[in-house]
């Protein structure tokens, strides 16, 4: 029950250990090997659980391992290997600043977008290359819209607090997105989601964007 077993590699193990992290969490101790073995995954996880590392860590020693997969390009369209989810700008902001510790010297690039802020920042800081991004799922459609982000590039998708977002009528929002990412990459994309509740609504998220998925309850 340590990080050492969860086989992240050395960057990792590093930030691990400047982040003060001495063991896993229960969400991390499970859904870590889960989504580093390349399988969907839906978890009922609270707030509190760690579970922002617990999707974090498997995409960025992903996209890691991924080598042959051009990275962080910039310009005007920019092209994301991994997408997290998050319903408000709080979150997705603790979730950039959290994947920025995790992804230290690693060379993933991390951006942060989200709305009801200007977006000429947010643009520029995307122009300049992204292999992470962490998005509210309104910001994103408005990208893609400006066709300034594709995600045709996806292989890792985190939707985080998924309840909430379908509390706070994201549903459509999320469905656009997902869908834009589908053809090219369907059996490519690995998809984990995070939710605290299991209602109907989120197990038909589950079974429209999942495949074959591991169900996991901490
Ligand atoms: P989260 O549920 O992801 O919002 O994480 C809750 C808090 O726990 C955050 O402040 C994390 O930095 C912290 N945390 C996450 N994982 C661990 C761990 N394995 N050991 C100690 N603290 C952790």
């Amino acid at each position: 029950n340590t990080f050492a077993e969860i086989d992240l590699g050395e960057i990792m193990n590093q930030n691990i250990r400047r982040c003060k992290y001495v063991k896993p969490t229960p969400v991390q101790r499970y859904a870590i090997p889960i989504a580093l073995a390349g399988r969907d995954l839906m978890a009922c996880a609270q707030t509190g659980s760690g579970k922002t590392a617990a999707f974090c860590f498997p995409i960025i020693t992903g996209i890691m391992r991924d080598q042959y997969v051009q990275r962080s390009r910039g310009g005007r369209t920019v092209y994301p290997l991994g997408l997290i989810l998050s319903p408000t700008r709080e979150l997705s902001c603790q979730i950039h600043d959290e994947a920025k510790k995790f992804s230290y010297q690693t060379g993933v690039k991390v951006v942060v977008a989200y709305g009801g802020a200007p977006i000429n920042q947010q643009l520029r800081e995307l122009e300049r290359g992204v292999d992470i991004l962490v998005a509210t799922p309104g910001r994103l459609v408005d990208l893609l819209e400006r066709a300034r982000v594709s995600l045709q590039a996806i292989r890792y998708l985190a939707l985080d607090e998924a309840d909430r977002m379908l509390d706070m009528g994201f549903e459509p929002q999320i469905r656009k997105i997902v869908e834009q990412m589908d053809m090219p990459n369907r059996g490519v994309r690995q998809t984990m989601l995070f939710s605290a509740t299991f209602p109907r609504e989120i197990q038909r998220l589950a079974s429209d964007f999942l495949s074959n998925y591991i169900f996991l309850a901490v």
